[in-house]
């Protein structure tokens, strides 16, 4: 949530910019904005009004003290310590109500506790905190995994609904949606609580069931979370949006209602789920497709350091090319890195081919590599692996592979609570900087790549850009693209063949914290390189489209970035469900 200085150098920004004539032309939004109580208001409910809530959600109202209060403003103890070590856990962080994953974004939003929290467990739980938050006027905020860049699952002076416990998943042969029977064919499908991560999703789907559920890349990213800002997972090429998959939620609007929203029922709110980035309603369960599993999934690691810029111009242009011909299918999803040193960093992951046929991808670009030692050093050599696709995601499989799982060192956490060892910067990280676009499939085409490779080069000078293929999807299988497109994120996603990301944080820090607190200077450094790069990145573009969940604090034209031309029909299903904003967000759907 906004602090008061981020709103001013919002407003400032804003004020500085030329309307988009989209944006010009777009009539006044029709949700009213509600000035909402805060704590210490004459109107902030009394004692006994909160006892009613506790009553009525069967004692499951808690009073929220954020584990950072003892620290705040105080001198630096072994407690305390103890504290920003658990930071980093994104399971500790997960299991607090008064936490986020993030714990801010320097500029634009400090995390904050709720005043109260529901800690949810059945729709009805959810029903009374909309309806008691809607009656007293309060600021309501919803947490699932906590995952929010932009800092919209927490508020100060708020009633919190926290899905967290709300975990059940169920898996169904032949699901067919409340209404649908006889318009839809019944298919494999999951139903799943909102608050489950996706760890807890693919054991269920893929190491138990041995079926493949469209989810996010991070295992500890909530279900519902993901789902509502279209949310693409490291094989969204093959298998589509995560958003996509929805077959069927129910949801708690605004006005106290249980609805169910699939294409025979509310079918408007359904495809507002399916990627217009939350603020409709409170989802409680979602059921998604499943598909096929894969014989094997895999993934190339490497690292390669060029000796001179000329070499890494090649080295950019060759991996660029070997891209467009090798890679740009189905079969591959992630990222490649360029940074500041002239590093090429590979994280690639594959689906449906062996060993064997990995490693053929693989060899002409290497061998390309070894025949110019004296240009070409390997950081980190080429580890390729393809493995059965039941055990991507199973800790037992996983924890065997030195460095690339990490488990919460908790007393007592949960057996096979683990994470990717490269989301681990990500838990309590104070952002400087994020920001992304999406680029067009034509660049990747012989007459304009070296403009790809030269604005790669020019932005990897300024600060590391990375190409996540897997969250454009150009190339991918045409279900993924025609399922995209029944969805409300911006359809530059199927003509995209990569979102492009640079971004730029610290560890865990927290404003008057002793030793701890956000380092102003180097965030601002690092949010004027982040943005050098990335201007050389859209310099290449003629309409900038950037993905709601991954995106900037201070994105300029959001609506039209986030949605492209589906921000019109949003706002009519935002003022049709939420008239009020009830559910408000920084950069959501008529906010
Ligand atoms: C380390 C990391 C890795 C990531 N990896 C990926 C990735 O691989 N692919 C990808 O697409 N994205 C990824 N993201 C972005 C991620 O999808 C979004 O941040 C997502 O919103 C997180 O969901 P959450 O439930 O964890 O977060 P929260 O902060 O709890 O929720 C995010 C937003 O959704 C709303 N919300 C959550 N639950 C509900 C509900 N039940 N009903 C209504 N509104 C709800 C919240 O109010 C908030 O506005 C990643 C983010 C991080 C930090």
């Amino acid at each position: 949530m906004a602090n008061r200085l981020s709103r001013r150098r919002l407003l400032g920004t804003l004020a500085g910019l030329p309307l988009a004539s989209g944006l010009a032309r777009r009539a006044p939004a029709a949700v009213q904005r509600q000035t909402r109580v805060r704590l210490g208001d004459p109107a902030w409910p009394s004692e006994a009004s909160w006892d009613q809530l506790d009553r009525d959600v069967e004692g499951r109202l808690i009073k929220v003290r954020s584990p950072l209060a003892d620290c705040v403003g105080g001198t630096p103890d072994a407690h305390c310590e103890q504290v920003f070590k658990e930071l980093k856990n994104p399971y500790y962080l997960g299991d607090e109500v008064g936490l986020t994953q993030s714990l801010g974004w320097v500029g634009a939003w400090t995390s904050e506790p709720s005043v109260y929290a529901v800690a949810a467990r059945t729709t009805r739980d959810v029903v009374a905190a909309v309806n008691f938050a809607r009656t007293n006027n309060l600021r309501l905020v919803v947490k699932g995994g906590g995952h929010s860049y932009l800092g919209t699952s927490n508020a100060a002076d708020s009633l919190l609904i926290w899905t967290r416990h709300m975990n059940a998943i169920a898996l169904h042969d032949a699901f067919v949606g409340a209404g649908c029977a006889g318009s839809a064919e019944p298919q494999p499908a999951v139903s799943i609580e909102p608050g489950a991560y996706w760890r807890q999703a693919y054991d269920a789907v893929t190491t138990k069931g041995g079926r493949y559920v469209q989810g996010g890349g991070c295992m500890t990213v909530g279900v519902a979370g993901l789902i509502l800002g279209g949310g693409f997972g490291s094989w969204s090429k093959a298998f589509g949006l995560a958003g996509a998959s929805l077959l069927e939620a129910e949801v708690v609007t605004a006005g106290g209602d249980v609805r169910i929203a699939n294409a025979c029922s509310n079918p408007d709110l359904f495809w507002a789920l399916k990627g217009g980035g939350g603020g409709f309603g409170v989802v409680t369960r979602v059921t998604l497709r499943t598909h096929a599993l894969p014989e094997f999934l895999g993934g190339v690691f490497a690292a390669i350091k060029a000796s001179s810029d000329d070499a890494y111009r090649r080295l950019i242009s060759k991996i660029m090319e070997f891209y467009a011909q090798a890679l740009f299918n189905p079969r591959w999803g992630e990222q490649l890195g360029f940074a500041p040193g002239r590093v090429l960093s590979i994280t690639m992951v594959l689906q449906g081919l062996d060993q064997h046929e990995a490693e053929a991808t693989w060899r002409p670009f290497f061998d390309w590599v070894s025949a110019s030692p004296q240009d070409f050093t390997l950081v980190s050599p080429p580890r390729i692996l393809s493995a059965p696709a039941r055990q991507f995601w199973d800790p037992a499989f996983l924890e065997q592979a030195p460095g690339l799982v990490i488990s919460d060192d908790r007393a007592g956490a949960p057996a096979g609570n683990i994470y990717w060892a490269g989301d681990a910067g990500q838990a309590g990280a104070v952002w400087h900087a994020y920001q992304s676009a999406w680029l067009p499939q034509s660049l990747l085409q012989d007459d304009q790549r070296e403009r790809l490779v030269e604005a790669l080069f020019a932005a990897a000078k300024r600060r590391g850009v990375s190409l996540h293929f897997n969250k454009g999807l150009a190339g991918g299988t045409a279900e993924a693209i025609a399922t995209a497109r029944d969805t409300a994120m911006n359809p530059a996603v199927v003509d995209a063949f990569a979102l492009a990301i640079s971004g730029a944080g610290g560890p865990p820090a927290y404003p008057d914290v002793p030793g701890h607190e956000p380092d102003a200077a180097v965030a601002r450094s690092d949010a004027e390189a982040v943005t050098a790069a990335m201007n050389e990145i859209r310099k290449l573009l003629p309409r900038v489209g950037s993905y709601v969940w991954e995106t900037d604090y201070f994105q300029p034209h959001w609506q039209e970035a986030f949605w492209g031309e589906n921000y019109d029909r949003l706002l009519a299903v935002k003022s049709k469900y939420d008239p009020d904003g009830l559910f408000f967000l920084h950069h959501g759907v008529g906010s």
